[in-house]
């Protein structure tokens, strides 16, 4: 019962009852209650596990061991530790989802860190808000290539005339081609229509732009074609009309991204942007 009133009090006052209540919900990683979920607490999960293996014996409370265990798997251990750090790097950050739920969108996406470079779900992303490192220097990727290739033959086939216009770029050719946007159009106009250097997907060595990088691109055969049948070769268009918000860039229905025929043909069918599908945003933070 007193549980249950602190719950409903927790419900209506939101954080100032919650964070000296261990057994509101919503302090889920916050070990020693003070209201934020921060490096202390990852620190103080660390000790527990480091005692629990060596001396079998732990300090924490049960309720403590239940805010602890972040990834429910009934053991304080590091993967705990590195949950709470990881959500105080999100939140330091700017992230605004709460704990279980950035826990849920966590468990739901895998993400790796390899070299400076973002995998989600074993997809390579970069745009505003996941950058490559400078010396990030693939060239063009083969599979892309021949893939490209491959989509090409079909294409023709059906008499479209698709070709290759620009593909790798170096994080120093984005930077001048950056530089000329800004150049040109001034940083705003610029920030919609080309990347940063860094935060290409053309640094990736898996982005073509096909045909001409002109709006007059739009609503031609090639175009129409591209969006109807890129996927059953690996490709997505990447920055789909009205999506903007959500990519960071305008409408290019010349610019496709390689993920591989399943993936590619999954997005497609999800009607959602690469962003949405992997529940990810797009902005220079
Ligand atoms: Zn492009």
């Amino acid at each position: 019962m007193l549980k249950k009133f602190i719950i409903g009090v927790c419900a209506v006052f939101q954080t100032a009852n919650c964070v000296i209540s261990f057994q509101c919900s919503a302090a889920k990683g916050d070990i020693n209650g003070d209201g934020f979920i921060d490096a202390v607490d990852a620190t103080s999960v660390l000790m527990e596990y480091a005692g629990l293996s060596t001396t079998g014996q732990g300090n924490f409370t049960e309720i403590q061991n239940q805010l602890a265990d972040v990834d429910g798997n009934n053991l304080i251990d590091a993967v705990d530790a590195t949950g709470i750090l990881s959500y105080y790097a999100y939140t330091s950050t700017g992230g605004t989802l709460a704990f279980e739920e950035w826990l849920s969108w966590n468990k739901a996406h895998e993400i790796q860190q390899i070299d400076g470079l973002t995998y989600i779900d074993g997809i390579l992303i970069a745009n505003k808000s996941y950058s490559l490192p400078e010396t990030y220097n693939p060239e063009m990727n083969p599979e892309t290539l021949r893939q490209f290739e491959v989509m090409q033959t079909a294409a023709a086939n059906d008499g479209i005339n698709i070709y290759f216009l620009d593909g790798y770029r170096s994080y120093d050719y984005q930077n001048q081609v950056y530089n000329n946007f800004v150049n040109w159009y001034g940083v705003e106009m610029a920030d919609i229509s080309a990347a940063r250097a860094g935060h290409s997907e053309h640094q990736t060595g898996l982005a073509i732009d096909v045909n001409t990088d002109e709006y007059i691109f739009e609503g031609t055969p090639a175009a129409l074609w591209i969006e109807n049948h890129a996927h059953e070769y690996g490709f997505i268009v990447r920055y789909p009309k009205g999506k903007e918000d959500i990519t960071g860039y305008k409408y290019e229905p010349w610019h496709i991204r390689y993920l591989g025929v399943e993936k590619a043909a999954d997005v497609y069918n999800s009607c959602l942007t690469l962003e949405e599908y992997l529940g990810i945003d797009s902005y220079y933070h």
